[in-house]
Order: structure tokens, then C-alpha cells, then sequence
């Protein structure tokens, strides 16, 4: 795109960071930033160079996906029901994966992961720790899609004691390849899989360079009982404990198995909380966010495309049955944990949570989505916003501006050849296979496994 090329993108709605709903109105955008909504027809007086019309289209900020794993992609359908209880799955099962992945397959993970995100109008997201950060530094250039990379870090897995002082300089190299617009932060995997002198010492590498910060915390009860036996304190008061909530932006992931008194500091402190109402209901349990979200931030995360398709219009519809069912079996309200809360939860709120201005107000990153509702699953609609959040999935995306660049436009793919890399993955599928295999024979269920009865 040429420079202070300003483009007009109509849309029969405008639904605003705030829920706020306006009708036949323009989003004007300047590079990459916000300059104005105003009236179909005022548009042109901002002297646009191009104008994209769609009619029957509902325009709104982008959706922010706070937790992911961009190379656990390649997992997708091999955890069935035999995986899932196996204590924990990502020391046995997800980051030996991860280890078998060269820079290659790691970068068509990354590919395929950026592709999903995009198709359903994902515009930031944060990485959860890959194990190869570098390869979604290059697929992240090369798509023009925007996040926050940070890389597996861990010094305790299984009775292996990885060098602190080596994790900790690799951490080092890699946050002098952050660039203005991508991200680089430190990522934590777990409290239970870190030295003490490595979170703190992690914690000031985030002071120092002022970056952000990610981890896994609460959950799972194993955890919990760790930091008690360990520390002394539940695992968000001992983060609080040494300080590292000072850091910001600050991820949790999760936070599934949080008290009353960590809720406080999450609230008090303002943290982000980082719901992935599929997972953590599949892996974890109910989580407590539909039943105390007032004074509180908190996004929507896919956690990666091994366990979901990675569509946040898909999770939003799982966050709101799930949030009424357990404000009805509670408390028999049905009120609560409304659309509007989801819907700035997936937009704006997750954009404060990870330190971007991402909405539609003058200045705000140009970083928005447009979504078809003329659909045979979507139509009549007459609330567009209980239509983004109860009805409309991934594939009515028409749109994915990020940061003033179109990665999708009018249905397709700007920056990925989407059939090409479709047809490379599935070429790989045999050499996969046998991986998974390997990887399956040695789990402590493997009694059940059998080359013939593992794909059956
Ligand atoms: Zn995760």
C-alpha cells in the first residue's frame, strides 16, 4: 500500500469497541490507524482512494486471541478422549511434540495457525511460548499478521534441568528481534516447570526491556498445591508475591482455580485474565469468570489449534451457554454474562489486556474485520450484536484489515496461498502420522495403542 493511502470501508453496521451499534456508517482509515466513522456518504469529503462497499455487512474491531499455540497445530484431531486425562498433557504429550518439530514443520505450523486466525478475523494474538520462535517471526513478516511471539521457557521438565543461565540468554537474543507493530514478550509455560531464580529472573528482563509478559497459571490442581507445598502461597498470590504482576502487559493464561482472595488481586490490580472457554472447560473445569467479571478484564483465547479451530466467533458461542449454565444452575439467572460483555471482551478488552489500542476511535490501529450477514444461518438479523455473538462463525468474515493492511479481502487471503499451503499440509500427514505414533507409543496409556487401532 502506498503511504497515507486513506481507504473508506462501508458496512450496513458498525458495531463499536463498546458494543455500540450504528447504522450505514463508513470506517475511514488512514495507514494504519483509525481516522474517522462517519456517515456512508460524509466519506468522501476525508478524499478516500478507495472505498469498499458491502451492503449487508456488519464492521468491527478485530478480535483479539490472548492465548495460543502456534506449533501445537499440527496436533489437531489426534487428542481424543485417551489424552486428554493424561497427568498433565503438556509435559507428556504436548511439548514432546513440540520438540519433534524442525524449523520447517514449525513455520507451516505457524503458516497454518496465522491462516486460521486471519480467515476468522483474529487481528492481534499472543503466543503461549513456541518452541521455535523464529519460524513464526519469519511466517508473521511474511503474512503481515500481527503478535506477541514469545518463546517456550522452562527450567524444570520431568527430571531434566535445562541451564538457567542458557534459557535465560536465548530469552535475551530473541527480545532484540521485537520490531516496531510485532511483538516480542517473555513467556513463562508454568510455575510448576520454572525455577524461582528463573520467574524472577524473567520478570526483570520484562522490567528491563519493557515487554510484555504471558503464563500459564492455575491450571490445574497439581499446580496449586505446588506453590502451596513449594512457597507457601496459592500461584497468583506468589507471583504477586515477587512482584512479577509489576509487569505489563501481564497475560494469565487460564486462571481456572483462582480464590476468592487471588480474584481480588486480579481485579485490584488490574490484570488480564485470559478465558479459553473451550479448553478450559475440556481440560480444566468451569471457570469462574461468569459468576465474577464485574470490575474485571478479560479476553476470549482459542489456546491454539490442536484443541479448537481456532475461531473466536466459535468461542464466544461456547462462552455464553456455558456462562448461563452455571449462572442458572447457581443462581437461577439467566441474565447474566451478557452478549455485550462477551463482545467487548473478545474486542477491546482483550486489546487493553495485551497493550493495543485496537477499536474504532480516531487513533485506535486500523485493525478491523468485516463479517457478512447475509447468510442463510445468520438472517433475520435485527441485533447485530447478539448475531456476532450467538450466531455468526468464522467463514461470514469478508474482511480482515490489520494494521491498515488487508490480509482478507472480499473472502480470500491477501498474504497466504491458502490452497497451496492446505495441500502441503496434507501432504505431510503421512510423515506426521508417524510421529504422533512415536510419540503415542510412549505415553503411560500405550497399552491401548496400536499402529492398525490408532487411526481406526
Ligand atoms: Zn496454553
Amino acid at each position: 500500500m502506498k503511504s497515507n493511502m486513506i481507504v473508506s470501508v462501508r458496512g450496513r453496521y458498525v458495531i463499536t469497541h463498546e458494543g455500540e451499534v450504528l447504522r450505514d456508517k463508513a470506517v475511514v482509515f488512514e495507514e494504519n490507524r483509525i481516522l474517522a466513522v462517519t456517515d456512508v456518504g460524509r466519506d468522501v469529503e476525508y478524499k478516500p482512494e478507495e472505498i469498499v462497499e458491502r451492503k449487508h455487512h456488519i464492521v468491527m474491531p478485530g478480535f483479539i486471541d490472548c492465548h495460543t499455540h502456534t506449533q501445537q497445530i499440527l496436533l489437531r484431531t489426534s487428542i481424543s478422549d485417551r489424552e486428554l486425562p493424561l497427568p498433565p498433557i503438556w509435559t507428556r504429550y504436548l511439548i514432546p511434540f513440540e520438540r519433534m518439530l524442525d524449523d520447517d514443520l514449525a513455520y507451516l505450523s505457524s503458516l497454518l495457525s496465522i491462516a486460521g486466525k486471519i480467515s476468522s478475523g483474529v487481528v492481534y494474538f499472543v503466543e503461549a511460548g513456541a518452541p521455535r520462535p523464529y519460524a513464526l517471526i519469519k511466517a508473521l513478516k511474511e503474512t503481515k499478521m500481527q503478535g506477541a511471539v514469545t518463546m517456550s521457557t522452562f527450567d524444570v521438565l520431568d527430571g531434566e534441568t535445562p541451564n538457567t543461565r542458557e534459557v535465560l540468554e536465548e530469552v535475551e537474543r530473541l527480545l532484540a528481534h521485537r520490531s516496531e507493530g510485532n511483538d516480542v514478550w517473555i513467556s513463562i509455560r508454568q510455575v510448576t516447570m520454572a525455577t524461582r531464580e528463573l520467574i524472577e529472573k524473567l520478570r526483570d528482563l520484562a522490567l528491563k526491556h519493557n515487554v510484555g509478559l504471558t503464563l500459564h497459571l492455575s491450571e490445574y490442581q497439581g499446580e496449586v498445591d505446588y506453590t502451596l507445598a513449594s512457597y507457601g502461597m496459592r500461584p497468583l498470590e506468589f507471583i504477586d508475591h515477587i512482584g512479577l504482576t509489576r509487569v505489563k502487559p501481564l497475560v494469565i493464561a487460564h486462571g481456572v482455580y483462582l480464590s476468592e482472595a487471588e480474584i481480588n488481586i486480579v481485579k485490584n490490580k488490574n490484570l488480564g485474565i485470559c478465558w479459553c472457554p473451550t479448553v478450559d472447560s475440556l481440560v480444566m473445569g468451569e471457570h469462574w469468570i461468569p459468576l465474577s467479571y464485574d470490575d474485571l478484564l478479560f479476553g476470549v483465547g482459542s489456546d491454539g489449534g490442536a484443541f479448537t479451530n481456532l475461531d473466536i466467533l466459535h468461542e464466544l458461542k461456547v462462552a455464553r451457554a456455558l456462562g448461563k449454565a452455571i449462572n442458572a444452575s447457581l443462581k437461577y439467572d439467566k441474565t447474566s454474562l451478557d452478549s455485550k460483555t462477551l463482545f467487548k471482551a473478545a474486542t477491546g478488552w482483550g486489546g487493553s489486556i495485551v497493550g493495543r489500542r485496537i477499536g474504532l476511535k480516531p487513533g485506535d490501529e486500523a485493525s478491523f474485520i468485516v463479517i457478512n450477514h447475509k447468510n442463510i444461518k445468520t438472517i433475520p438479523l435485527y441485533d447485530p450484536v447478539e448475531a456476532v455473538v450467538s450466531f455468526i462463525e468464522g467463514e461470514s468474515v469478508t474482511d480482515v484489515i490489520v494494521r491498515g493492511n488487508f490480509l482478507k479481502k472480499n473472502g480470500a487471503l491477501t498474504t497466504i496461498d491458502k490452497e497451496k499451503l492446505e495441500n502441503l499440509i496434507i501432504e505431510l500427514i503421512p510423515k506426521l502420522e508417524e510421529k504422533i505414533y512415536e510419540l503415542k507409543i510412549k505415553l503411560p496409556i500405550q497399552n491401548i495403542y496400536s499402529r492398525r487401532a490408532l487411526y481406526s
